[in-house]
């Protein structure tokens, strides 16, 4: 199968997720996640008609930057490491992963325009996984307010590998909770109006639940 039979598979199971849930297919944007792939191949998913793209490094972000004839709207997805920020920053539209003020500090530095950022939640409270606990995501936010160049778009969460329906939904309900709670707040420099949760194999439970991106590589555009 190739990537556009992949999106219109995808496509099918948000329209049946969103009328499941009765939301509109077009409050969902796909971010293609590319790491795991070519530049040939991520061209070949804007062909198809995905506009935003995701990375989770900065080699891979700037390869694929330099490669593809087409300009993507670009997602950084992954830890960043504070130095790497002025590698990417003038590239990215959005960066998934703030997860503390050293970051949202040196995103303020480099950038030269506001930069759209999600705060990320470790709703699960897996050890492995990045991201604030959820008790600390409104005191992060609010302590934000002197990084202009930093806007909180959303929250941003990564689920355990788990088959747990139940469980992920549960998940996911809570950072739907959370993010309304932040929204309806009416912070200045955090809107956050959008949720960017759900990966290939949990985007359906997700957008069910209230995402507004998501992000999928291996369903959409494979692993190598
Ligand atoms: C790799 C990655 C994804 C995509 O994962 P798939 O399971 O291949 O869809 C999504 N989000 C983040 C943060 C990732 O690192």
């Amino acid at each position: 199968m190739d990537v556009r039979e992949k999106l219109e598979i995808i496509n099918e199971k948000i329209k049946a997720a969103c009328e499941a849930s009765g939301r509109n297919p077009e409050d969902i944007t796909i971010v293609a996640v590319t790491k795991y792939v070519s530049a040939e191949r991520a061209q070949e998913a804007i062909e198809a008609g995905i506009t935003h793209l995701g990375e989770n490094r900065d080699e891979g972000l700037n390869s694929k930057w330099e490669q593809l004839k087409d300009k993507p709207v670009w997602h950084f997805i992954g830890t960043l490491q504070s130095r790497k920020v002025k590698n990417i920053i003038d590239k990215v539209s959005y960066i998934h992963s703030l997860d503390r003020k050293s970051l949202a500090k040196e995103i303020d530095k480099r950038a030269s325009r506001p930069v759209s950022c999600f705060v990320q939640v470790n709703i699960s409270g897996e050890e492995s996984k990045h991201g604030l606990p959820p008790d600390d995501v409104i005191s992060f936010i609010e302590g934000l307010s002197q990084y202009e160049n930093v806007k909180v778009a959303g929250l941003m969460t990564m689920l355990p590998n788990i088959d747990d329906e139940t469980k992920l939904r549960g998940y996911f309900r809570q950072m739907k909770s959370l993010q309304a709670e932040v929204a309806a707040m009416g912070i200045e420099h955090a809107p956050c109006t959008e949720l960017s949760m759900g990966m290939s194999n949990d985007y359906m439970i997700a957008i069910e639940e209230g995402a507004t991106f998501i992000r999928v590589g291996t369903a959409l555009v494979g692993e190598d």
